[in-house]
């Protein structure tokens, strides 16, 4: 299997049996996320105890890579503190710009999956929803 595969697999594989579609009803914040350019409209709901994410969930509903990012980046994000995910999404982002060294793209896990959207301007703005919606609800903190 190439690399390309591989990563329409993981994106393919949280589209159709997401981990994290829920509406988490002990979350302590929640912080909503819209791009209209695509439709795509997510609630990111996260229990954060003592600086860390304990638990973290998404709900809404958007196009196949919006709700896939999301879940991978409530799969990489939980059980970390805020000041590593607030690090990880920057590093998502400066990855989606085409600017992310290899090792930082190892750091990202599977969300390493989306790196080709760089090439895809159109498609941009909703793998980034899930993450810059973190990073709102980080800074409101
Ligand atoms: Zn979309």
């Amino acid at each position: 299997m190439d690399s390309k595969s591989f990563y329409n697999e993981v994106l393919l594989d949280h589209n159709m049996n997401p981990m994290h579609k829920s509406s988490l009803p002990d979350a302590t914040c929640r912080m909503d996320g819209v791009n209209p350019s695509c439709g795509d409209s997510l609630t990111l709901h996260l229990k954060i105890e003592d600086g860390i994410i304990k638990d973290g969930s998404f709900s809404g509903i958007g196009c196949a890579i919006s709700q896939a990012s999301a879940d991978i980046m409530l799969e990489l994000i939980t059980g970390k503190s805020l000041d590593e995910a607030k690090r990880l999404s920057e590093l998502f982002l400066k990855m989606i710009q085409g600017d992310a060294t290899d090792d930082e793209i190892d750091e990202l896990d599977e969300a390493g999956a989306l790196r080709d959207i760089s090439h895809m301007p159109a498609r941009v703005k909703c793998a980034v929803l899930a993450w810059r919606t973190l990073n709102e609800l980080i800074s409101a903190q």
